[in-house]
C-alpha cells in the first residue's frame, strides 16, 4: 500500500464522506493521483474513482487518516497488557522495561505471541465448526449438507485406525468428525494429522520440543504466557509461538481442509472467471465470503 505524501495528509484534514466528497470534486487531478497509487488493477480502478468522487470510504481512505502510525505499536514495542500500563520501551528517554520489568525483547515477543495465537484461534476454530458440519451431516441434523468425498473420508478415517469395510459414509463420518473434535483437546499429547509430516521434520520438532500437543491447548497457554509475570524468555516464548502455529497448521487448519474437501468436493483445476470481471450488469450480483465455506456454498448450491 502507497504511502501518502505526509505534506498532503497535514493540510487536508478530513472529518466526514461528504466533506471529502466535496473536496475530492474540487481536486481531479488528486482523485487521478489517488486512483494510479492505490490500485495496478485496471477493473479496480473506476471504482476507487467512483468512491473518491462520491466519498465512500474505503480501506485506502481509513489507512490515510490513521498515519502517522505510531511507531512504538508499529516496531512491537508498546504493551498494554496489564492494569499497571500501557508501557512503551523508549531507550532515549531511559525507558528500558515495562512497570512489570518486561524489556523490549521480551514485550516483542510476547506481542507476536498474541498475534500468532489469536490468528491459530481463527484458523482452528473455523476448523471446529466445518467438523461439527460433518457431525451433524453423518447423524442426520444438517439438512442440505451432504458427504461429497467419500474416499477422502475413508482415507482419513484410516489415518485414525479405524475400521471402513463394513461402515457407510455416514457411520464413518460421525466417527471421524467426534475423532477430529477430539483433536482440541488431545490428551495423547500429539495431534493426529503432525503424523503426516515426514519423519526427519518430527524428530526436529521433538527435540526442540515443539510438537504440538493439542490445537486447543497450545493457544491456550500462549495466551497464559503472554500475561503479565507469566513468560520471562523471550527465545522461550518465541519457540512456544512455533508449537502454537504447528498445532495450527497440522491440526486446526489441516482438518478445516480436510474437511471441507469431504463435504464440498476435493477441488480440482478448471478454469474460471476472476475479480470484477465477474459483475453482471443485468443480473443481481451476491458477493459471497468464501473463506469459511459452510454457508457460502450452500448459497452456491441453492
Ligand atoms: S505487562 Fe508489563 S509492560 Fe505490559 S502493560 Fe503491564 S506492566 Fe506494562
Amino acid at each position: 500500500m502507497v504511502k501518502p505524501d505526509p505534506e498532503y495528509v497535514q493540510k487536508r484534514i478530513v472529518c466526514s464522506d461528504v466533506e471529502r466528497a466535496r473536496e475530492s470534486l474540487l481536486n481531479p487531478k488528486i482523485i487521478e493521483q489517488k486512483k494510479e497509487e492505490r490500485t495496478i488493477d485496471e477493473l479496480a480502478k473506476p471504482l476507487i474513482e467512483v468512491s473518491l468522487k462520491e466519498g465512500i470510504e474505503t480501506v485506502w481512505d481509513r489507512y490515510e487518516k490513521q498515519q502517522p502510525e505510531c511507531k512504538f505499536c508499529a516496531e512491537g514495542l508498546s504493551c498494554s497488557r496489564c492494569a499497571m500500563g500501557p508501557c512503551r520501551i523508549i531507550p532515549e528517554h531511559g525507558r528500558v522495561r515495562g512497570v512489570c520489568g518486561a524489556d523490549a525483547d521480551l514485550i516483542v515477543a510476547r506481542n507476536l505471541l498474541d498475534t500468532i495465537a489469536t490468528g491459530a484461534a481463527a484458523h482452528s476454530d473455523h476448523g471446529r465448526e466445518i467438523i461439527e458440519t460433518l457431525h451433524k451431516t453423518a447423524i442426520g441434523e444438517a439438512q442440505g449438507y451432504t458427504i461429497t468425498d467419500g474416499v477422502k473420508l475413508r482415507r482419513i478415517a484410516e489415518e485414525f485406525g479405524f475400521e471402513t469395510e463394513r461402515l457407510t459414509d455416514e457411520e464413518l463420518a460421525r466417527d471421524v468428525a467426534l475423532a477430529l473434535l477430539e483433536e482440541y483437546g488431545t490428551t495423547k499429547n500429539y495431534v493426529q494429522f503432525s503424523r503426516r509430516a515426514p519423519e526427519k521434520t518430527q524428530k526436529i520438532w521433538n527435540a526442540t520440543g515443539i510438537t504440538p500437543r493439542s490445537v486447543d491447548r497450545e493457544i491456550v497457554e500462549a495466551m497464559h504466557r503472554v500475561h503479565m509475570g507469566v513468560g520471562a524468555d523471550y527465545a522461550n516464548i518465541l519457540l512456544h509461538g512455533l508449537r502454537t502455529s504447528l498445532g495450527d497448521g497440522w491440526g486446526g487448519s489441516m482438518m478445516a481442509t480436510d474437511i471441507s474437501d469431504v463435504l464440498f468436493k476435493t477441488p480440482e483445476i478448471n478454469e474460471s472467471t476472476v475479480n470484477l470481471g465477474v459483475v453482471k450488469k443485468d443480473h443481481v450480483n451476491i458477493a459471497l465470503h468464501g473463506h469459511n465455506p459452510v454457508l457460502s456454498e450452500m448459497v452456491v448450491r441453492a
